[in-house]
């Protein structure tokens, strides 16, 4: 049995009996045969699904919200707002079953038509940072064009990826099409990219395991989407409207308590803004209130597990510049307050993913320079620029390199919206209309007109 924890307490939720590769393969039959009939579901009908499967998770709203709360230990208010977004996800992937199309394409001596096929088999293996918003990002696109599912979620967080399959199954959704099997990812998400009958992954989780997602997938020409850590930048011009921008900050790096692939972890302020941008920021830091998940007010709760907290505290060395660490709750729970650090674009604390409440902030002189440092990483998978010349916006948002940008705010994520890194930080793009690609092959028809 594997034991599930409230990270904020410490105490057990439920006791899983971990799938193994016996069972995995059992998954995949099920999916495999549940496959032709659910492909061959009429759109509206297919659609309809989805709908219903959108309004089952908005009446189990709270319920889900609290399993979330508890098992991540996010604060009540912001899993709601997750909640919320998977609701939203499954609404807007209803709408674009029909409206993913084929094409016809001028030719000689017939007409030439592309169909969207879906791909069989198709293998989830999800975090357990946000697990129900990450596992409805790729159920709703993979259902969307047909294909049936293996889910493996995080090994900490199983629980609310277990609940959402019995609520697919509530829905309609036909028995085999969606299977959620918890287990560890060393044994049931190899055997899922091993697998010769799944016809792709869609990952995310660290980098170092999407490198062997894709070296296992070479096996038999798996498609992947991988998505990936991140170190982006919150590039801060001495322009902007320092207030706003301070506010916002901390929001970006310790909401999740940090534990998020988006998180704008490097604080990059134009150095004649940054002595103001600062003092700001500490203040907005301080006013994080860090504490009990399931109290309303909370707005940052523990780390994911003890060994995590290990590994976020051995980024902050003796030689490290502090210039504010918060309060936590101390006792029981995986607690780590907020640090802000000053740094240089070449320390290890600027340059790796930390996926704690640990923020960098790093001077620069001027334009060139800061799109210099921003582009200075491994990872390409968000970023903000804030200023209030429009030109300049743009010119920075075009320069640098990655997937996601946002203009004088820091939210990156919409259902309608794609999403997805450059560089190291992965490749193919989950949510919007880009999502169905990832999902689907395209196939080109020729029907010769000829007598
Ligand atoms: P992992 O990449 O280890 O885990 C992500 C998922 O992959 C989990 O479901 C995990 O299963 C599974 N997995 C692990 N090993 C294998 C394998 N060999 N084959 C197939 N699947 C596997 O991330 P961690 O949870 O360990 O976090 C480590 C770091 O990764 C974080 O500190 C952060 O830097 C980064 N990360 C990035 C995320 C993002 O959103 N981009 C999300 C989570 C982590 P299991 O639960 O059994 O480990």
């Amino acid at each position: 049995m594997t034991a599930v924890l409230n990270p904020a307490t410490e105490e057990t939720l439920a006791d899983i009996p971990p799938a193994g590769v016996e069972e995995t393969d059992a998954a995949v039959a099920r999916a495999r045969a549940a496959f032709p009939a659910w492909r061959a579901v009429a759109p509206t009908d297919r659609a309809r699904l989805l709908r219903r499967l959108a309004t089952l998770v908005e009446e189990h709203h709270e319920e889900l919200s609290r399993i979330e709360s508890r098992n991540v230990g996010k604060p009540i208010a912001g899993a709601r707002g997750e909640v919320g977004m998977v609701a939203q996800v499954f609404h807007f992937y209803a709408g674009a079953v029909d409206k993913h199309h084929g094409e016809t394409i001028p030719v000689g001596g017939g007409v030439d038509m592309t169909f969207r096929e879906p791909l069989g088999v198709v293998g989830l293996i999800t975090p357990w940072n946000f697990p129900l918003n990450i596992a409805s990002w790729k159920l709703g696109p993979a259902l969307a064009c047909g294909n049936t599912i293996v889910l493996k979620p995080a090994e900490l967080t199983p629980l609310s990826a277990m609940r959402l399959g019995e609520l697919a199954l509530e829905a309609g959704i036909p028995e085999g099409v969606v299977n959620i099997v918890p287990g560890k990812g060393s044994v049931v998400g190899q055997r899922l990219i091993e697998h010769p009958d799944v016809a792709k992954i869609g990952f995310t989780g660290s980098t170092e395991v999407g490198q062997q997602v894709m070296r296992g997938a070479a096996g038999t020409i798996k498609r992947v989407t991988l998505e990936l850590g991140g170190k982006s930048a919150n590039v801060i011009f001495a322009d902007a409207d320092l207030e706003k921008a301070a506010a916002a900050a901390p929001y970006a790096v310790f909401d999740n308590a940090g534990q998020d692939c988006c998180a704008r972890s490097r604080i990059l302020v134009e150095r004649s803004a940054y002595d103001r941008f600062a003092e700001l920021l500490v203040e907005a830091t301080r006013n994080v209130k860090v504490g009990d998940p399931e109290d309303e007010a909370s707005q940052m709760g523990p780390l994911i597990s003890a060994q995590h907290r290990e590994t976020v505290a051995s980024f902050l060395t003796s030689d490290v510049r502090i210039a504010f660490r918060g309060e936590a709750p101390k006792g029981q729970g995986f607690w780590y307050p907020c640090v802000l650090v000053e740094a240089s674009p070449d320390d290890r604390i600027a340059r790796e993913e930390v996926f704690g409440p640990v923020a960098a902030l790093i001077p620069f002189a001027d334009e060139a320079e800061a799109v210099r440092i921003a582009n200075d990483s491994a990872y390409g998978l968000s970023g903000s620029i804030w200023t209030r010349d429009g030109a300049r916006a743009l010119r920075v948002a075009r320069a640098i390199d990655t997937g996601v940008l946002s203009i004088n705010s820091n939210s990156s994520v919409r259902p309608s919206t794609p999403f997805g890194g450059f560089k190291q930080s992965g490749f193919g793009r989950e949510l919007g209309m880009h999502a169905l690609d990832g999902y689907s092959e395209v196939k080109n028809v020729f029907y010769s007109t000829e007598g």
